[in-house]
């Protein structure tokens, strides 16, 4: 039977391979493989859900006044300047396809946030990775890529999976140093995490700088990665562009209500933060101590890179963690094949995930 003809490269692609949930033979596990936030959804994020699973019959507010102004108000933003998406995802996938076409390029970092390719290859634009420097972003490689094609730079900024950051003196390096037409993206999905004075997240220079915008999650710190919501902002001209390409009724009743609810939950974005300053650096102290390579991670997550020998590789510890009920996620797919991206979970997880690696490490 005849097939209709699929657009070049897409059959290339390879689908994105998820974090696993489910281990054979056990009927719990610790599931620290998708840095969800380790405390859930905000209990006042819930309730505004359950309430909106009444009226789903009803289409969503398609511009999203509410949770924008919300949005506005907790980041002191124009909410004029702020299209909201079916998760941060959706959001990337919409500016590869409006800015940027086949013989086009993305530019992003060697251990970039794997979706910048995925998006690129499925609109026939062509990805292009600059080498980074020890884990971290390097500004001059990313400059010294970029040609008169390039169309988009993608940083995670701190990225995910190295869990490294840019300074806000490098990002405005690195803005400075760009074509002013090329359109310079921002990914803060985890910048709630992050407590370092050199840190901004992108809102400065979207404001100071022109074609550069900031993409943000209810992913991450707000434990609504099930919900699908993220937001962009930007200047004028590029929110009209992401306004005219999204689906009208892009975000749904509950995601609005409870993105709503969860953005004026400082008190609860305050506790997850304090949550994982505490484990991040109990878990990173611990792992060290056990002798392992670790990356100087700002995120909800550390990034753990084995060694080759038999017995010690990353196939290894991710088995004996599987054999305990922990998933963690290999990060192959990075091109990191040494190394097991772990996120931190609940303060039990995280005991019994360095119990397990101080186990793995006595053999
Ligand atoms: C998790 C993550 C996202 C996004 O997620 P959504 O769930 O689509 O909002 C975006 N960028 C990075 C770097 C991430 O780690």
């Amino acid at each position: 039977m005849k097939q209709p003809p699929v657009r070049p490269g897409i059959m290339d692609l390879k689908p994105y391979v998820a974090g696993e949930s489910k281990l054979e033979g056990h009927a719990r596990v610790i599931k620290l493989s998708s840095n969800e936030g380790a405390l859930g959804p905000s209990p006042k994020a819930i309730a505004a859900m359950r309430v909106a699973a009444a009226v789903v019959d009803r289409y969503p507010d398609g511009a999203a006044v509410a949770l924008r102004e919300a949005i506005g108000r907790r980041h002191g933003l124009d909410p004029a300047r702020l299209v909201c998406g079916s998760g941060s995802d959706e959001l990337i996938s919409l500016l590869v396809r409006a800015y940027a076409g086949p013989g086009d390029e993305v530019l992003f970092p060697a251990h970039a946030f794997l979706m910048y390719r995925i998006y690129a290859q499925g609109a026939g634009v062509t990805p292009v990775a600059a080498p980074e420097n020890g884990m971290v972003a390097d500004v001059d490689a990313l400059l010294a890529h970029v040609s008169e094609r390039t169309r988009i730079l993608f940083l995670a900024n701190p990225n995910n999976p190295t869990g490294t950051y840019l300074s806000d003196a490098e990002v405005r390096r690195l803005r400075e140093g760009l074509r002013e037409d090329v359109l310079l993206v921002l990914d803060a999905a985890y910048a709630e995490y992050v407590e370092k004075n050199d840190y901004e997240p992108g809102i400065a220079l979207v404001d100071s700088h022109p074609n550069t915008v900031m993409l943000r999650t209810f992913s991450k710190i707000h434990g609504m990665g099930g919900a699908r919501l993220g937001w962009a902002y930007g200047p004028d001209h590029v929110i009209d562009v992401l306004n005219r390409v999204r689906s009208p009724f892009n975000v749904s009743v509950p995601a609005l209500a409870g993105g709503e609810a969860a953005i004026q939950d400082h008190a609860f974005t305050d506790l997850a933060r304090e949550h994982n300053d505490y484990w991040l650096a109990w878990t990173a102290e611990r792992l060290r101590a056990l002798g392992l390579n670790l990356t100087d991670s700002v995120g909800n997550f550390v990034l753990v890179t084995f060694q080759t020998e038999p017995g010690r590789t990353v196939n290894d510890a991710d088995a004996f963690l599987r054999g305990k009920g922990i998933i963690a996620r290999a990060m192959g797919a990075y091109g990191l094949p040494d190394s097991l991206r772990i996120t931190i979970g609940t303060g039990d997880e995280m005991r019994a995930c360095v119990d397990a690696l101080a186990e793995f490490v006595a053999g």
